[in-house]
C-alpha cells in the first residue's frame, strides 16, 4: 500500500521514537506492539505511546495510563488523542464527579479505551456495578478491580470468584484484577495462586525491585500483567519511568493526571530513557531516599493494637500531599476512613512505628492527619 509523505514521516518518528524506547534499559524488541500508525491527525500530534499487551487478556495496553482519582474530562481526552487508552476509576473518587468526567470523555470513543473500574461497594450489591456502567455510559467494564490490602485470605476468597463469573455473565466485566497497596507481595502471591486474577495492579515504587523479582517472573510464565500504581514518578524525575518497564511482567504504570500540564510532563518522563549502566545507581539512590518515607506496605495496620487504618492515614499524608501536591485527593481519602479506625483513636503507643521496615514516623503522620484534614 503507498502511503503519504505524511503519513511516512508520521511512521518513521513513531518508529524512531519506539526504538529509542527499546533500547537501553527496556532490551531491543520488549516493547510488543507500537502506536497505532493508522490515528489521524485532528490537531493533536499524535504521541509515541509504546504499548505492551497485558497478559493473558491479550489488550494491548499503553504503558502510560491515567488514574483518575482527581482529573477531568479535558485531559482524558487530550490523553487520548495522545494514544494513552487504560483510563482507570471508581465510583468513590471525587463523590462520584470523577467517573461522570470519564463518562464525559469517551462518550463516542468507547471502543479505543480500556476501563478499569474499582469495587468499592458490597460484593453482592449488582445494581451498584449497574450503577457505575450508568455513570459511565457504557455496557461494561474491561477490567474490574477487587480492591484488597493486608489480607492474602480474601484475595483467595470464593465470593471474588463467584462474584466475578456472575459479573462476567451478565456480561458487564471481562477480566478480574486485584489492585492492593497493603502487603502487597502476600496479596499478589495469593492472587497467583488462585489462577483467577487476569491483572495486578500493586503500589510498586523502583526501589523495592530486589523484593519483587521472583513474583516478576512468576506472572511472566503465568501471562498475568501487572500495572504499577502509586510509584511516585514525576516529572521531575523523568529518568525513573522506564526503569520499571525492565521487568516485562510490568506492562504500565498508572498514575493520577490531575491537568493536561501534569499529563504533558508526564508524557515528557516517558521519553526519557535510561543507560543500563546507570540504572542500579538511580535504585540505589531511590533506596535512599526511600528511607523514613512509606512504601505501602502495610505493616504498621497489621501491628496496630487499635486496629486503626494507620497506613491510609500516612499516605493521605505523605502519598497525596507531600508527594503528589494534592491535599484535596488527600482530604478525600482521610474522610473516607472509618472514623473508629481513625486518628482520632490513636493512643501513640509506637507500636507502629516498631514495625515499620522504613522506620517512618508513623505517629507524626498520624497527627498531622488528623491536624491537616479534621
Ligand atoms: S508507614 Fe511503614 S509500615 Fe506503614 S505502610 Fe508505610 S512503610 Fe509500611
Ligand atoms: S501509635 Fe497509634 S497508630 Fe500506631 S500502633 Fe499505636 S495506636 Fe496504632
Amino acid at each position: 500500500m503507498k502511503c503519504t509523505r505524511r503519513e511516512f514521516l508520521g511512521t518513521s518518528t513513531k518508529v524512531a521514537a519506539s526504538a529509542l524506547l527499546g533500547s537501553a534499559i527496556l532490551g531491543k524488541g520488549s516493547v510488543e506492539a507500537q502506536v497505532d500508525s493508522t490515528k489521524k491527525s485532528d490537531g493533536v500530534t499524535p504521541e509515541v505511546v509504546p504499548m505492551r499487551t497485558l497478559g493473558r487478556t491479550n489488550l494491548k495496553i499503553s504503558m502510560m495510563s491515567v488514574g483518575t482519582s482527581r482529573t477531568n474530562e479535558n485531559t482524558i481526552r487530550y490523553a487520548i488523542k495522545r494514544g494513552i487508552n487504560f483510563i482507570h476509576t471508581s465510583p468513590t473518587y471525587i463523590m462520584g464527579w470523577s467517573i461522570r468526567k470519564v463518562a464525559k470523555a469517551i462518550k463516542g470513543q468507547r471502543d479505543k479505551v480500556i476501563l478499569g473500574l474499582k469495587v468499592t461497594w458490597d460484593w453482592d450489591r449488582d445494581d451498584k456495578l449497574v450503577k457505575s456502567l450508568d455513570s459511565l455510559g457504557t455496557d461494561y467494564v474491561d477490567i474490574v478491580f477487587f480492591p484488597i490490602h493486608n489480607d492474602p485470605e480474601q484475595v483467595a476468597s470464593p465470593e471474588v470468584k463467584s462474584t466475578f463469573d456472575r459479573w462476567k455473565k451478565q456480561g458487564r466485566v471481562r477480566f478480574l484484577g486485584l489492585t492492593t497497596h497493603g502487603g502487597m507481595k502476600e496479596c499478589m502471591q495469593a492472587a497467583l495462586k488462585t489462577g483467577w486474577y487476569d491483572c495486578l495492579m500493586p503500589a510498586y515504587q523502583i526501589h523495592q525491585r530486589e523484593q519483587y523479582l521472583d513474583l516478576f517472573k512468576e506472572c511472566e510464565e503465568k501471562r498475568i500483567g501487572i500495572v504499577a500504581m502509586k510509584t511516585k514518578i514525576s516529572p521531575a524525575k523523568p529518568e525513573l519511568t522506564s526503569l520499571f518497564f525492565q521487568d516485562r511482567s510490568v506492562k504500565a504504570i498508572c498514575r493520577t493526571i490531575s491537568s493536561l500540564k501534569a499529563l504533558t510532563g508526564y508524557i515528557e518522563a516517558f521519553k526519557r530513557n535510561v543507560p543500563s549502566k546507570d540504572a542500579s545507581r538511580i535504585i540505589q539512590r531511590e533506596s535512599l531516599a526511600s528511607v523514613g518515607r512509606c512504601t505501602m506496605c502495610g505493616t504498621c495496620t497489621l501491628n496496630c493494637p487499635s486496629g486503626l487504618a494507620v497506613n491510609d492515614m500516612v499516605r493521605c499524608v505523605d502519598y497525596y500531599v507531600d508527594t503528589m501536591d494534592d491535599f484535596e485527593v488527600g482530604k478525600e481519602n482521610y474522610l473516607a476512613i472509618d472514623r473508629r479506625a481513625g486518628a482520632d483513636h490513636c493512643e501513640q503507643c509506637g507500636m507502629c512505628e516498631n514495625a515499620c521496615p522504613n522506620n517512618v514516623a508513623i505517629r507524626h503522620y498520624v497527627r498531622r492527619s488528623k491536624e491537616m484534614f479534621s
